[in-house]
């Protein structure tokens, strides 16, 4: 049989890009399993969108990933977006399907993952998360969608806290409730989980916490960051310290990538080799 030199190709679309790490685990994936693809990580200045996403069909591009500033803009882009991305109002992962490119969000769907794995079920518990960006947004709809009945949602942009609560109020059917984030937020005893969806502690800003006070929490308490880099952010270290289970936000972004990658090649994801090409990425 004649060589195959042909590559499959997927990437991520982003500006700026160059520190995005994604490229690191998909490629390590393809070649655990053989795969002749390849991930390219490309930067598009915003009013570039358009044309490259008509490039990327051009180029028979099997999907690909949009980061910031791309994740709402391509969505006009986009022949279909899935009921949840359009529910997020984001799309991160883009799949093909003949020639056809559909949008998804596998953002919060990677965060629910993470949490299920760390025993926690989402239905029917109470939650608070910490910004209303992003990432927050991707992952209070999936919460939702889960069946979790009180969302709590602490921001301190009010405009956009109240924003992310009226719209998961008028379109699921958790309670979602808006605290402005001016002082110290006190987590009560009626809380089940928190999740830091804000941008604090991430790397180079290592001495940066989320200013919440976790005196009064139960003791099953489940604290989350979505910072993946450092993956044990100062809320990991101080929850651990006391005693809370945490999940830190390396699951979050193995597991999005691992969802976008079985939807790419339709093979089940080579996840410990992601994880740990990550890990390795972060540490050196
Ligand atoms: P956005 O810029 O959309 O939102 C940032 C949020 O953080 C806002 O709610 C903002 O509040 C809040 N925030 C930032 N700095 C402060 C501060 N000093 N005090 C209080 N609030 C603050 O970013 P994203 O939502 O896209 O990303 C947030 C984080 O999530 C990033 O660190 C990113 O790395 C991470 N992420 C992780 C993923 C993973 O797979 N693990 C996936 C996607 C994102 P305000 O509205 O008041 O400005």
């Amino acid at each position: 049989m004649a060589t195959n030199y042909k590559e499959e190709l997927v990437g991520v679309l982003g500006y700026p890009v160059a520190e995005n790490p994604t490229c690191v685990m998909q490629n390590a994936a393809f070649e655990a399993l053989g795969l002749q693809w390849r991930y390219l990580t490309i930067e598009v200045k915003p009013d570039a969108l358009p044309e490259a996403v008509r490039g990327l069909r051009a180029l028979g591009f099997q999907g690909f990933n949009c980061t910031i500033p791309h994740k709402v803009a391509v969505m006009a882009l986009l022949d279909e977006v899935s009921p949840d991305a359009a529910l997020i109002g984001a799309v991160n992962t883009v799949r093909r399907e003949g020639d056809r490119f559909i949008g998804e969000n596998t953002d919060g769907k990677g965060f629910l993952r993470g949490v299920r794995e760390a025993g926690f079920e989402p239905r029917g518990k109470s939650i608070v998360v910490l910004g209303a960006g992003g990432a927050a947004r991707a992952i209070t709809v999936e919460l939702a969608l889960a069946g979790a009945a009180n969302l709590i949602v602490v921001n301190r942009n009010i405009a956009r806290g109240q924003a992310l609560v009226d719209h998961l109020n008028a379109r699921t059917s958790s309670q979602a409730r808006f605290m402005a984030w001016d002082k110290t937020y006190h987590v009560d005893e009626t809380v089940d989980g928190v999740v830091n969806a804000t941008s604090i502690g991430l790397y180079p800003d290592l001495d940066s916490t989320p200013d919440v006070d976790l005196s009064a929490a139960r003791s099953d308490v489940l604290v989350c960051d979505v910072i993946p880099n450092p993956p044990d952010t100062r809320l990991m270290q101080t929850a651990r310290s006391r005693g809370f289970k945490t999940l830190n936000g390396l699951s979050m972004l193995v597991y999005q990538g691992t969802l976008g990658f079985e939807m790419w090649t339709g093979q089940p994801a080579p996840e410990a080799v992601m994880k740990s090409a990550l890990e390795k990425a972060f540490a050196a």
